[in-house]
């Protein structure tokens, strides 16, 4: 194939990807090409996934809805190295949610102090306190009761639904964001694409008709944090590389 005519698929794709013509979802694919697209995507990321995934982390070897929920809200903004022993340190301290709803505030600022963030302390206390209270100490399996819990946002209930009750939601993140609009040459027309509803909807449909939409988030979640990372992608090791829109339009733009 020439340059020119590759330059033109590239074109093609990319206009179509934002117009919304075509979706790379397997579930509404027009043709068998964009079909591939997203077969080749997921066969790869899996792949990759498989051999290079964080399995040893300890909220991922759980389904309790607290300790996910904990390792959560531990985990915003916060780099997953730090948040480990402070995760394991908090659950020594706090075996259950009504544990810590009793905590004292001193004691778990103590504890998170190495991460940092420690208004979290009394979000944890609160978010335990109304968990007891209003859920007889069940963590919510629901999206808008989720939502209302002190420092869960829209990131956090869909980790939380996903990770500890196996719903097929998709918690969006810059990471992920930033993945899909690589590979997949989409744009966000908001300045603050975390908030671009078309976008997640573009986003989320890639994930219909996986297996299991736990690993694809997982994985998803690795790739972006160890692959396409935000400054200098490995895109010279990436195994997803050959169909990557961005990495075309690199090539193209130093031609
Ligand atoms: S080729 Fe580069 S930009 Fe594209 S998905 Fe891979 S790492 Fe990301």
């Amino acid at each position: 194939m020439t340059f020119k005519e590759t330059e033109q698929i590239y074109k093609s794709k990319s206009q179509a990807a934002n117009m919304g013509n075509i979706d790379y979802n397997t579930n509404t694919q027009k043709n068998g090409e964009n079909m591939g697209e997203n077969s080749f995507f997921w066969e790869n990321i899996l792949a990759w996934y498989s051999e290079n995934g964080r399995h040893h982390l300890p909220w991922r070897n759980t389904k309790d809805p607290y300790r996910i929920l904990l390792a959560e809200i531990l985990l915003q903004q916060t780099h997953v190295r730090k948040v480990q022993e402070v995760y394991e340190q908090m659950l020594l301290e706090y075996t259950d949610v009504r544990e810590l709803a009793m905590a004292n505030i001193e004691t778990v600022k103590e504890i998170i102090a190495p991460i940092g963030l420690i208004y979290r302390a009394e979000r944890l206390i609160k978010t335990a306190e109304i968990v007891c209270s209003k859920h007889r100490g069940y963590v919510p399996n629901n999206y808008n009761e989720l939502i209302k819990l002190p420092g869960v946002g829209d990131y956090i209930a869909n980790a939380v639904l996903c990770y500890a009750f196996d719903q097929p939601v998709v918690p969006i993140d810059t990471n992920v964001i930033r993945l899909f609009t690589r590979y997949f040459g989409y744009k966000s027309m908001n300045r603050r694409p975390r908030m671009d509803k078309v976008l997640a909807s573009k986003i989320r449909a890639h994930f219909e008709e996986m297996d299991s939409t736990r690993a694809a988030n997982l994985a998803v979640l690795d790739f972006a944090g160890a692959v396409c990372t935000a400054s200098k992608p490995h895109s010279m090791e990436c195994p997803i590389s050959e169909n990557c829109l961005d990495l075309f339009s690199r090539k193209h733009d130093s031609h």
